[in-house]
């Protein structure tokens, strides 16, 4: 059976607030039943507050829509996401004055509060779920739609997979990229050689190893799979291949299943707001200018649904080419504008696909729009007289 998404287009047909995004999230809070399901629920909240001077995270316009709607319901909202993204959220407007609603770090002070589980996934056994986000019977996942340099996009996934582990088992999740070798020194003994590969990379994605300068490590977040550093490396000493890249988003797979597995069956709704898309994601501590026109808001039970329905809306959106940093460099190709952007390895579909095995949701969805514009009238309503 396919799932439904519930959408508000970034379109207006008249210049009338029922008609703008923050309307549309009341709609779409409407047709998920949200007040209905929250009573005498404790309902975590999780945002990304984003970093420093960052200013395209969720507006506290549509974060307090939500609040309000969690407590006209019977349920006690509370807010968080990570203790360095909390800090200083004040100064973005994320407070309880403005939300209605505490904001919270999600594993307490540096950290320190956190339900282990276990699941062997490469360098991976214990995942580390934050304390507030499992000890919340409700959870409600609102993420903003970016770039992200590791697996080509972030929203409901990427808010839940990061966002709700601790430092320890995120830096974890990054380091799965690593496990799988890659660099074969035995075919590039050469340390000139090593250099050239070094050099030839404009984006600094090959490196020296910090630890074994004698050993080359590469950074997955820069290499946009350009391939420059092929034309220099010995055949099979240095391989950029798929499976390296996929690894993260398994691993992101893995870390939702983790915290979803918390929460009972229906306890859990997803929100994406497709608006100001960056190239980066909003822990960069700033926001650039944004690369693909807004698409819309959406909603769902079902977060594999969900986020299939933001790539599926945005696939066909071109880059907007002179919003692009100049320190990136976009390779054109039929895939998605994330993965034109990030490199085809980054494929963003491919987190959907593992989730999809894990059984978090599916890919068959319906998309309903909550106020579609030919419902409204375009102009004025009686006889046409056409402008001169
Ligand atoms: S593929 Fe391109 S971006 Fe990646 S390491 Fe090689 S030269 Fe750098």
């Amino acid at each position: 059976m396919s799932a439904t998404v519930f959408y508000g287009s970034p379109r207006q047909a008249r210049l009338e607030a029922s008609e703008s995004l923050p309307a549309k999230l009341d709609l779409i809070l409407d047709r998920l039943h949200l007040r209905e399901r929250v009573k005498g629920e404790w309902v975590c909240l999780k945002l990304h507050v984003g970093n420093n001077i960052g200013y395209s995270t969720i507006h506290p316009v549509f974060v307090r829509k939500v609040v309000s709607a969690i407590k006209e319901g019977g349920g006690e909202p509370f807010i968080v996401d990570v203790d360095w993204d909390v800090a200083g959220s004040e100064s973005r407007g994320y407070t309880r004055e403005v939300l209605g609603c505490p904001v919270y770090p999600s594993a307490g002070l540096h950290e320190r509060y956190h339900y282990d589980h276990e699941w062997q996934y490469k360098n991976m056994k214990a995942w580390k779920v934050a304390g507030m986000v499992e000890d919340a019977s409700f959870l409600v996942n609102f993420a903003h739609v970016k770039g992200h340099p590791m697996c080509g996009f972030g929203a409901a996934f990427k808010n839940i997979a990061l966002g709700c582990m601790v430092g320890e088992t995120r830096s974890q999740i990054h380091d799965t990229s690593h496990f799988d070798r890659y660099w074969f020194k035995e075919r590039c003994p050469d340390r000139s050689l090593m250099q050239q590969i070094v050099d030839s990379c404009p984006f600094g994605a090959v490196v020296f190893d910090k630890k074994d300068p004698e050993e080359l490590h590469l950074h997955f977040e820069s290499c946009n799979q350009c391939m420059r550093c092929q034309q220099v490396a010995p055949p099979g000493s240095l391989l950029i291949q798929p499976e390296n890249f996929h690894t993260f988003m398994e691993a992101a797979a893995i870390s939702t299943a983790i915290t979803l597995s918390t929460f009972e069956q229906g306890k859990t709704t997803h929100l994406a707001l497709a608006t100001h898309m960056t190239p980066m994601c909003d822990c960069f501590g700033f926001t650039s200018m944004p690369i693909l026109q807004d698409a819309g808001i959406f909603g769902s039970d079902d977060i594999v649904a969900l986020d299939k329905a933001v790539l599926d809306k945005t696939t066909d959106l071109p880059l907007i080419l002179e919003n692009i940093p100049s320190s990136l460099e976009p390779q054109p190709h039929d895939g998605h504008p994330f993965a034109q952007l990030h490199g085809r390895f980054k494929d963003p579909y491919v987190l959907l696909h593992y989730a999809e095995k894990l059984g978090l949701g599916s890919q068959d969805y319906q998309l309903v729009d909550v106020l579609p514009l030919d419902d409204l009238s375009p102009r004025t309503k009686g006889f046409y007289i056409s402008a001169q």
